[in-house]
């Protein structure tokens, strides 16, 4: 499965928010072939369509889709040096597919700014510096070593790959010289199957999360702080998502979503933010939901957008790819308006879709496959 790391200095409230995501974790019953690994959080994907066919299908059981976050261990400074715990650091960004960058957005006097330094004020824009510092100088070192290589083998053989390396190469280098993430390049079409081989951590994509004060977590964009994460997120086409992460270890605790709801209500949210958070991060990755509906269950499944039904298919059971012959699909737009199946039906909005359909987000589908 796709994951997203993450990652921020210390003391900025990873650990408060990843214990939160561990609180509201999915229900373990529901996916048993789930893999337990302490550093992994999984959460299910909130999802308003599910609970409005569930409403309608009334179904023994609903299943949400899961996501994953990564909790990415090791110390930041000195990364890019190869210092051990640092190396580690690099090592399991290198793993995951998106980066959550967690930034200090709060004043606590009594919440020192990494580990006791002296100049404890806080300072968004120099922790976001530090961080991306390392990962752009750790990119640097890949570029460089290839660099070299690469050039030789464009002049010598003029061999095409090596020559469209070699640009994009060149394209890269001078960014990260800058002390700029190579994903603030645009890079074309033709050039992000290369981008995507050269594995760099500054193109991966990223999200910024302003941890906020608990008390000004409901006028947020006033924040001097987040304005100023907002207006660096820009510069590299990066969403920012606002939350606090100890309103969000509050609200894991509590049992029900009636509770949680007034919660919400009482600080003057409307949503939580691990709720968003979990949204962007599913949005970053490019990830869709489909639908299974039927008497005994009703289930979202993630894919990936793009996909089409066969491999969408797939991710049920490799049965139903090796065999799939059609799929009888709904939109979730079409089911919402129509009230039910045989409605749809009789309003001619069931298709019977083959296998070269392109799966769409929403879309409740129900595979023909043989055995
Ligand atoms: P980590 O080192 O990044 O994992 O940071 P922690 O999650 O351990 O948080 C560091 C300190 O900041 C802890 O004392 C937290 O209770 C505190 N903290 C985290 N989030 C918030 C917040 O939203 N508001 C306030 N006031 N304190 C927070």
């Amino acid at each position: 499965a796709l994951t997203a790391g993450i990652v921020g200095l210390p003391n900025v409230g990873k650990s408060t928010l990843f214990n939160a995501i561990t609180q509201a974790g999915a229900e373990a019953a529901n996916y048993p072939f789930a893999t337990i690994d302490p550093n992994v959080g999984m959460v299910e994907v909130p999802d308003w369509r599910l609970n409005r066919i569930t409403q309608l299908i009334q179904p023994k059981k609903t299943v949400p889709t899961t996501f994953e976050f990564t909790d990415i261990a090791g110390i930041v400074k000195g990364a890019s040096k190869g210092e051990g715990l640092g190396n580690k650091f690099l090592a399991n960004i290198r793993e995951v597919d998106a980066i959550v960058h967690v930034v200090r957005a709060f004043d606590d006097e009594n919440v020192m700014r990494e580990n006791n330094r002296e100049d404890a004020f806080v300072d968004p824009m120099a922790d976001i510096e530090t961080i991306n510092l390392e990962l752009i100088l750790a990119d640097l070192e890949s570029v460089n070593k290839r660099y070299a290589r690469v050039e030789k083998q464009a002049r010598t053989t003029k061999d095409k790959d090596a020559v469209a390396e070699f640009a994009i190469l060149q394209k890269i280098k001078p960014v990260l010289e800058e002390g700029k993430s190579a994903r603030t390049i645009e890079f074309t079409k033709d050039e992000l199957p290369i981008v995507k081989r050269l594995f760099l951590l500054t193109t991966k994509p990223v999200l910024y999360v302003a941890n906020v004060s608990e008390d000004e977590v409901a006028d947020a964009e006033n924040i001097e702080y987040v304005k100023q994460i907002r207006a660096f997120a820009e510069t590299e086409n990066a969403d920012v998502v606002v939350i606090s992460a100890r309103v969000e270890e509050e609200i894991a605790e509590l049992d029900s979503d009636e509770e949680k709801q007034e919660f919400l209500e009482a600080i003057g949210l409307e949503e939580s933010g691990l709720d968003v958070l979990i949204k962007e991060a599913y949005h970053l990755l490019g990830l869709g939901t489909y639908f299974t509906a039927g008497e005994k269950e009703v289930r979202a499944w993630t894919f990936k957008k793009g996909m089409k039904a066969p491999e969408c298919a797939g991710i049920i059971h490799t049965d139903f790819e090796r065999g799939f012959i059609r799929a009888e699909t709904i939109s979730f737009d079409d089911l919402d308006k129509y009230g039910s199946h045989n409605a749809a039906k009789e309003a001619g909005r069931v298709r019977l879709e083959g296998k070269e359909y392109v799966v769409q987000d929403g879309d409740i589908m129900e595979f023909r496959f043989n055995v």
